[in-house]
């Protein structure tokens, strides 16, 4: 395609004021092969006898005779392959329906549009399709066959994306989505539609759930090694539910990438309806036994939704989009997300809201109590290279970031992170830095700190020396190799002060050391110091103590 102008429309309504209006709008914007028709009779013999048969139909919801809807039922026997905008002088309600039952119809809407017709509205619309239906039609719409996707499966041609869910209270990056891809040699990037139903007819659906499994556990081993603990889901297909051999497959593969099933989450969705249900739940049910996670997928779309709740142990619900993108703004869509997360929260589940799409979408969630979010608007799927990069630009994100901030612009206590296995020297550091001057986190652990920093940059770290997983001075080499947060100075506290310690923490990158058990003026000093704060705390009545064990 080379431009608008190889882009054929076509306009339906029985005004002929609007379609000369229409027509006018339409060139305007660049397309210059636009037909009109003032019935439905009339636009069908141009779908079919048309050289090129339109790209795009804006069609009118009222008209006498065959009405929009039955226009586009027709339009379905006829096989229109295109797209459709809907225009109409009716309320949104109205409108809404037509547009599902336009898109039951599995006919592509771009939106709909109320009479009278903005320029601005129309061209929005447009202006958004034009890219995707150019590489639509570069990308031929395949079939393709078990044969050859059973090769690609075999050939490693299959490729995993991932997409972050996030805390909705803090941003923080919680868990993947493993996505598949299939990498085609001629098509390019093929998307899962076009290939997992494929698979599930097939035979091939255990196959490509096992390297698609795989490849997503070899590298949430690979983000482990790197300090970010994360839970990886991976779709799971009902097909796979009915061979007794599934929960072995996980579980091995499970052992030998060394990820525990806690963080492995398996989404499920019910596409079809199962007529014997006892494979699947013999099979879930084992599988929550060995502690994976079971997650319930698209919920609000399934044909028993309700029922495989209440059969099957899911921890985690997961909102479908529909109910989740626009719901700030659509009272039956808010109602249907509600009631779905209210649900959820009184079995005990963890909510994910899907199809978080823009800005609206992720404030409306913020006073909900829903747990995770996961979108375009956060993220779109991405090969795991990628991952890190967009974490630093998430962690960066003004718009998301607003909220969490706001407590620190406002004050301007520097911020200390304290990181120590043991609560009680949390405690300690605590009381000796008190909250005047200022404003206190706490970490457990290495990953719990990385993740931490990643989201709000501390102005200094006390870090423990000695921890199980993840050590001090570990986690100190990792910090300084990050160039966003190398910056941070990191006071390392341990219970020994030889001078060989020491200096392996300088060595480390470590700005200053101090022993445990915390000395308060020499730590409230050193805070001070590394923190610029110097001139607000007191001078220190005895000096040079900071090597030494105090008593
Ligand atoms: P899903 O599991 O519900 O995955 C979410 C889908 O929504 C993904 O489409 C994702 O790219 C898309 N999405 C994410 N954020 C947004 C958003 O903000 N707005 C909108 N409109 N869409 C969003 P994708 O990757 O094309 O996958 C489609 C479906 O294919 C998945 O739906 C899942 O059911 C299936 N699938 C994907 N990978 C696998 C797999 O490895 N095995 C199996 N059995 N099914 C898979
Ligand atoms: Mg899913
Ligand atoms: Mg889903």
């Amino acid at each position: 395609m080379s431009g608008k102008s190889d882009i054929h429309i076509l306009v339906l309504d029985d005004e002929p004021f609007m379609l000369k209006l229409m027509a006018k709008l339409l060139t305007n914007l660049g397309f210059s092969n636009v037909a009109t028709c003032d019935n439905g009779q009339m636009a069908l013999r141009w779908v079919d006898e048309a050289t090129q048969p339109p790209h795009l139909i804006l069609c009118d919801l009222n008209m006498p005779g065959m009405d929009g809807v039955e226009f586009v039922r027709k339009l379905v026997e006829h096989r229109y392959a295109g797209s459709l905008i809907l225009v109409s002088g009716e309320d949104e309600r109205t409108l809404q329906s037509a547009r599902k039952l336009v898109q039951a119809h599995h006919i592509t809407v771009l939106g709909s549009l109320h009479k009278p017709v903005s320029p601005h509205a129309l061209s929005t619309l447009i202006e958004n399709w034009v890219p995707t239906m150019r590489a639509a039609q570069r990308l031929p719409r395949n079939a393709y066959g078990p044969e050859r996707l059973s090769q690609a499966i075999r050939q490693g041609e299959l490729l995993n994306f991932y997409q972050p869910k996030v805390s909705v209270a803090t941003a923080e990056l919680v868990g993947v989505e493993t996505l598949v891809r299939w990498h085609h040699p001629e098509d390019g990037l093929v998307y899962p539609d076009q290939f997992i139903g494929v698979a599930e007819a097939h035979g091939l659906i255990d196959a490509l759930t096992e390297v698609v499994m795989v490849q997503a556990l070899r590298d949430a081993a690979t983000w482990s090694q790197q300090g970010l603990t994360l839970k990886v889901a991976v779709n799971v297909s009902m097909n796979n539910l009915i061979a007794l051999e599934f929960p072995e497959m996980v579980t091995a593969h499970a052992i030998a990438s060394g990820v525990t099933p806690q963080s492995i989450v398996l989404e499920i969705t019910e596409s079809q309806l199962m007529q014997d249900l006892r494979a699947p739940l013999e099979i879930l049910t084992r599988l929550r036994m060995r502690r994976f996670r079971l997650s319930i997928d698209d919920f609000g779309t399934g044909h028993s939704s309700l029922a495989q709740l209440r059969d099957v142990p899911f921890d985690e619900l997961k909102i479908d989009q529909s109910f989740v993108h626009g719901a700030h703004s659509n009272e039956t869509t808010r109602a249907i997300f509600f009631a779905s997360l209210h649900l959820a929260k009184e079995l005990g589940m963890e909510v994910v809201a899907e199809g978080v799409e823009d800005r609206a979408d992720w404030d409306f969630l913020q006073d909900t109590g829903c747990d995770l979010a996961q979108g375009y608007y956060i993220a779109r799927p991405m090969p795991a290279a990628d991952l890190p990069a967009w974490m630093v630009a998430w962690s960066g994100r003004q718009d998301v970031q607003r909220t969490r901030r706001l407590e620190r612009v406002e004050s301007v206590k520097p911020l200390v992170l304290v990181v120590d296995d043991d609560e009680f020297q949390h405690k300690i550091a605590e009381k000796i830095l008190g909250h005047d001057h200022y404003q206190l986190a706490f970490a457990f652990g290495g990953d719990e700190a990385l993740r931490f920093l990643i989201r709000e940059p501390a102005d200094i770290v006390l870090m423990d020396m000695q921890m199980p997983g993840l050590d001090g001075l570990e986690i100190t080499r990792r910090l300084k190799a990050m160039p966003l947060l190398a910056h941070i100075p990191i006071l390392m506290m341990s219970g020994a002060s030889e001078q060989r310690m020491v200096a392996q923490c300088l060595q480390a990158g470590a700005a200053d050391f101090v022993v445990k058990p915390l000395d308060r003026l020499t730590l409230a000093t050193k805070v001070a110091l590394w923190t610029g704060l110097a001139a607000s705390v007191r001078k220190p009545s005895t000096g040079g103590r900071e090597h030494e064990s105090p008593g």
